[in-house]
């Protein structure tokens, strides 16, 4: 007899989603967190707290920026930082809450505390006291977290990771991110908005160096055009801290000339690695990758009998919604049925200003690959909406299979990228091609009959260029 039909370790996108849809499919569940709240990385300290964030500072360079144009006058404009702090903790409290409240609606036992395995049936938490508990199942949704540069010291204060990033009590004068991915980028903007001088340093030679090259270049030019400075093709070697301010030293990788200078605030933001370590998965005999991500089969299943893994712990793009997908199609699989996650439909957005959204292949990846082609573009600054609400900058790009036109890529750099995308998603989902798109009626004035401009182009048919 065990205690529980199944327990799944992590509260966060994957392992709360799991837990609940378990619990609709009949299962008794408890659901282990360490943390105080549920949630997890992302709606603790990841996309929720940035996304307020990049809202608020948003809003704020619009009110500076923008108003004007549009015959607003406002004499003097505050900002109130701790204010602005204040709605983020506070969305972060309903959303965290709200997942206490589905736990209890769904009847999941939730248990705070570590956890790791004593032997393939049991696992022990460890809170005020000490528990063992045995499940007949096991899901391993226990995320991720930053990585860390040799010989830099974090304190969360002057020198922070994303989680010190979402919480800083003043504004920096210099900012330097260490990262030019999702969060450096995302976190950057935050504070430059608000006021910081940001320079993003970057080891490789370009932003995002997993984006369609072209919506990157043009990223980066909307992104230094904010204000925001690069230096591409260099390493950090050291950050210490002198009195209030970090020095740090770069390191060029062309010609190892060395750059040094003094910032307020450094952001460590290098890329996320799944957390293994401290769940003793080595003594009952689970896998793990080269980059310590367990090792599960298409069935979710690692390579003990009964634990599953899913989310950032396992390998694959670390994202909140493949983590939920993985959570519903895991449970379902133990529970009988055949759920499948298509992975070359999985969105991924950046929530700058303009955002950038992309789901399937790039061109570069097409190229490799000695795919045929066609794309279609269209630049947000020939739609009558983009022109109505100041938001041109960018466009849409379609790739389309030369032999069936079935949609193979698409990449959008715009203000509502990430919601247009999700038009896109469905239609790969559906083996749909760039014509099923460029057939169906969108609506007017919208930022989506950019889509479909840009799904015409793909044969050259585009109306309004
Ligand atoms: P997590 O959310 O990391 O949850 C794992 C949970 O397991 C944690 O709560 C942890 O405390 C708990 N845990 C770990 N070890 C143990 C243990 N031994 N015992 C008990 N509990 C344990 N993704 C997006 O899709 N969109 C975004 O906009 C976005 N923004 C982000 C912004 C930032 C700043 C960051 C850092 C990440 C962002 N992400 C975003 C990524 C997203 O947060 C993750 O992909 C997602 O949270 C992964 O979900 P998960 O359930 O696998 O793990
Ligand atoms: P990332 O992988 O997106 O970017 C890290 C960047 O740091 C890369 O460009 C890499 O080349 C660079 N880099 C690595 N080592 C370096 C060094 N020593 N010096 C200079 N540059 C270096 O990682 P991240 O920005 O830390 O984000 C982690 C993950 O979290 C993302 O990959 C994403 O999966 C997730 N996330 C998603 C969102 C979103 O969906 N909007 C937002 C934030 C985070």
């Amino acid at each position: 007899m065990f205690d529980y039909d199944l327990v799944v370790i992590g509260s966060g996108p994957g392992g709360y989603v799991a837990s609940i849809r378990a619990a609709q499919l009949g299962m008794k569940v408890a659901c282990i967190e360490k943390n105080n709240t549920l949630g997890g990385t992302c709606l603790n300290i990841g996309c929720i707290p940035s996304k307020a964030l990049l809202n608020s500072s948003e809003k704020y360079l619009d009110v500076l920026n923008h108003y004007n144009e549009h015959g607003i006058k406002i004499d003097k404009v505050d900002l109130n930082l701790s204010e602005l702090m204040n709605r983020k903790n506070q969305i972060v409290k309903k959303l965290t809450s709200g997942i206490e409240f589905l736990f209890k609606k769904n009847k999941i036992t939730f248990l705070k505390g570590e956890t790791s395995f004593v032997d393939k049936r049991t696992i022990k938490i460890e809170s005020n006291k000490k528990i063992n508990i045995t499940a007949k199942k096991y899901i391993i949704a226990t995320g991720s977290n930053s990585i860390s540069i040799p010989n830099i010291i974090i304190d969360e204060k002057q020198i922070i990771t994303s989680t010190g990033a979402l919480s800083l009590k003043t504004i920096p004068n210099k900012m330097l991110v260490i990262g030019g991915g999702y969060i450096g980028l995302e976190m950057g903007s935050v504070w430059s908005r608000l006021g910081a001088d940001v320079t993003v340093v970057e080891a490789l030679d370009r932003i995002v160096p997993n984006m369609d090259l072209e919506i990157s270049n043009e990223f980066l030019k909307c992104l230094k055009k904010q204000g925001i400075k690069f230096v591409f093709s260099h390493k950090v070697l050291s950050a210490k801290k002198t009195s209030n301010l970090v020095e740090v030293t770069l390191n060029s990788l062309s010609n190892q000339k060395k750059i040094i200078e003094k910032y307020d605030i450094v952001l460590v933001a290098v890329g996320r690695q799944p957390n293994t370590q401290k769940l003793n998965l080595e003594k009952i005999g689970i896998d793990l990758d080269q980059n310590n991500a367990i090792k599960i089969n298409k069935e979710f299943k690692t390579s003990v009998a009964d634990i599953y893994a899913i989310g950032d712990v396992v390998s694959g793009p670390m994202l909140a919604h493949k983590a939920e997908e993985e959570g519903v199609a895991c449970v379902e699989m133990i529970n009988g049925q055949k759920p499948k996650i298509n992975y070359d439909s999985i969105p991924a957005i950046i929530y700058t200003s303009p955002e950038v959204a992309s789901v399937g292949k790039t061109e570069e990846e097409l190229k490799k690959l000695n795919t045929q082609y066609f794309s279609g573009k269209f630049p947000f600054n020939a739609n009558g909406r983009a022109l109505t609400t100041s938001n041109t900058e960018g466009f849409v790009k379609i790739l389309a299979d030369k032999k069936n036109d079935t949609i193979l890529g698409a990449h959008i750099i715009g203000h509502d990228a990430g919601q247009l995308i999700s038009e896109i998603v469905t239609v790969i989902e559906f083996g749909g091609s760039s014509e099923d798109i460029a057939r169906i009626c969108h609506a007017h004035p919208t930022t989506s009959e950019a889509v479909k401009e840009a799904a015409l182009n793909v044969s050259g048919r585009a109306i309004h260029i």
